[in-house]
């Protein structure tokens, strides 16, 4: 009998989770551990940002679906990892802070056969002086809470700018290493067709902010995309986009301090300027949680396991970006120093940006950090899982399941405005995630005719089929296992 321990159930670890429960036996244990109570679908956050959906359309408790499923759940934080166990406990565990219910405050040793890390980023707002969500004017769609926050102040500005206010928005990202410009990138557009909506267009300024070097960089060093019969440049399909909506850009932009109503940042030619604004969504820089781990003898062995995020069966060797390849990049997931423990999702630590490394003149590193969206969160821990099991049945290591973000695509439909007839969304596919310059030298390392974009309302259709597609497979309706990661 085997006992797995999950961490997190965001998209990584729920899906872990519920392909482990489908496939062992109920002899074997199956425990989620995670704060917060319910599951959050996090693309369709952004349509609460705009007050086009409630949060309670895009969560549901964890709970009784895990009750129901027989997978075991505590509402816990992970505190440290002790994966020798201790001098009073054999078995590797984690140690868990419950954070709601009687045992509110309390520590409990989780042991663990396997253990999953699936505990996402820890939104590292502090890393940006003053960019704490809902002061300085300042926003974010991280979270269903921080995007509530966010529309109930855009509603306010909004009455404002019918009452004849004229208005700044900024929108972008709020540090110069932030990943996840796609989600600010879909707020913007559906900011814009809000405010068209609410007819205050013309009161609006509205300015786009980003470390990327040029627009549609992504964090993935930008594409080279089929676009109907035509191949198009993803700077050149944004700035089409943004020229057409009338939006502002500012690139290569490092923000690095936020007071009420300003930003400042520096930008790559070293200049430090400010923008200022009436509300700013800018997304914070990611990090790992600050996990520490002990040995047996409750030696601290944090870089074990830890670089920042958890170090898996990357190359990390630092390298420059000539040397890089898409060879650095995981394929299983696995702690190299102790086996039984994986981190899918974005809980690994990449073994460097996909987007060409840039500093400013002064010396400051502005680059997006490597994104990593929900698809490939979803196959990672898919394989995670897999794995898992088949090294359970086999009764030995097993690790014939693998995907790296170089021979893995990911679809991303961006909403670029709600509604049924008048809404749009902005379809890119991109494969491989990290460009592949060998197999692909003359089409910047990407597989043109599986690296697309198109626009337009089946965009928008699209990425609310999703919405309810993934909801349904997430609360594990019947044959959920046949809708694709
Ligand atoms: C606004 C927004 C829009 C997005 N839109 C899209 C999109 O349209 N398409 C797309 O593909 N991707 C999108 N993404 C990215 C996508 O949401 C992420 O790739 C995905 O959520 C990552 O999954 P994860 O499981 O690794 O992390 P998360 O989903 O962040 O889950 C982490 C989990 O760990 C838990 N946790 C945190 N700390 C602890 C701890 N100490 N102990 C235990 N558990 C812990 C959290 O509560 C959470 O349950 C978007 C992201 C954002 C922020």
């Amino acid at each position: 009998m085997a006992k797995i321990v999950v961490l997190g159930a965001g998209i990584s670890g729920h899906v872990a989770a519920s392909h482990l429960r489908r496939k062992l036996s109920k002899e074997h244990e199956v425990v989620v551990v995670s704060p917060n109570s319910n599951y959050q679908w996090i693309p369709s956050n952004i349509w609460v940002g705009i007050g086009r959906m409630k949060s309670k359309q895009i969560l549901f408790p964890l709970e009784p679906l895990y009750k129901k499923k027989k997978i075991g759940f505590k509402q816990a934080k992970a505190m440290t990892f002790h994966p020798e166990g201790d001098t009073k406990e054999n078995k590797p565990y984690v140690l868990v802070e419950y954070v709601a219910g009687e045992n509110k405050g309390q520590q409990e040793k989780v042991t663990y056969d396997y253990l999953i890390n699936g505990t996402g980023p820890k939104l590292n707002f502090e890393a940006t002086e003053g960019l704490i969500p809902g002061t300085n004017k300042a926003y974010s769609v991280c979270t269903y809470t921080h995007a509530e926050h966010a529309w109930d102040n855009l509603k306010a500005l909004i009455q404002e700018m019918k009452q004849g206010k004229k208005a700044k928005i900024l929108i972008g990202t709020g540090h110069a290493k932030s990943t996840c410009q796609g989600a600010a990138f879909e707020y913007i557009l559906n900011v814009e067709q809000e405010l068209r909506k609410h007819k205050v267009r013309d009161m609006a300024e509205i300015t786009w902010i980003s470390n990327e070097y040029q627009l549609g960089d992504f964090g993935m060093d930008g594409m080279l995309m089929s676009y109907g019969s035509l191949s198009m440049k993803s700077h050149e399909m944004i700035e089409m986009i943004f020229e057409d909506r009338g939006i502002n850009w500012i690139l290569g932009a490092g923000v690095h301090k936020i007071e009420n109503g300003i930003a400042h940042y520096e930008n790559l030619e070293g200049e430090f300027k400010t923008e200022t604004y009436d509300f700013a969504m800018l997304i914070p820089s990611f990090s790992g949680h600050g996990f520490k781990a002990f040995d047996k003898n409750d030696q601290d062995i944090t870089e074990k396991l830890f670089k920042g995020f958890m170090i898996v069966d990357a190359d990390y060797t630092p390298r420059p970006y000539e040397e890089w390849s898409v060879q650095d990049w995981p394929e299983t997931y696995q702690n190299p120093s102790y086996k039984n423990i994986f981190a899918p999702g974005i809980a690994f630590a990449p073994p460097h940006s996909i987007s060409k490394p840039r500093k400013s003149k002064n010396g400051t590193d502005i680059t997006p950090a490597p994104p990593r969206t929900g698809m490939p969160s979803g196959i990672t821990a898919k394989i995670v899982a897999d794995n898992i099991v088949d090294s359970i049945k086999n009764g030995k290591e097993s690790l014939n399941h693998k995907g790296s973000m170089g021979n893995m695509g990911a679809a991303c439909i961006a909403s670029a405005g709600y509604g049924l007839l008048s809404g749009s969304g902005v379809s890119i596919t991109t494969y491989p995630i990290v460009p592949d310059y060998n197999k692909y030298p003359k089409t910047q390392g990407r597989q043109l005719g599986k690296t697309f974009g198109e626009i337009g309302l089946a965009g928008h259709w699209l990425k609310l089929a999703l919405h309810y597609a993934f909801i349904y497979k997430a609360k594990m309706r019947p044959f959920w296992w046949l809708i694709p990661e």
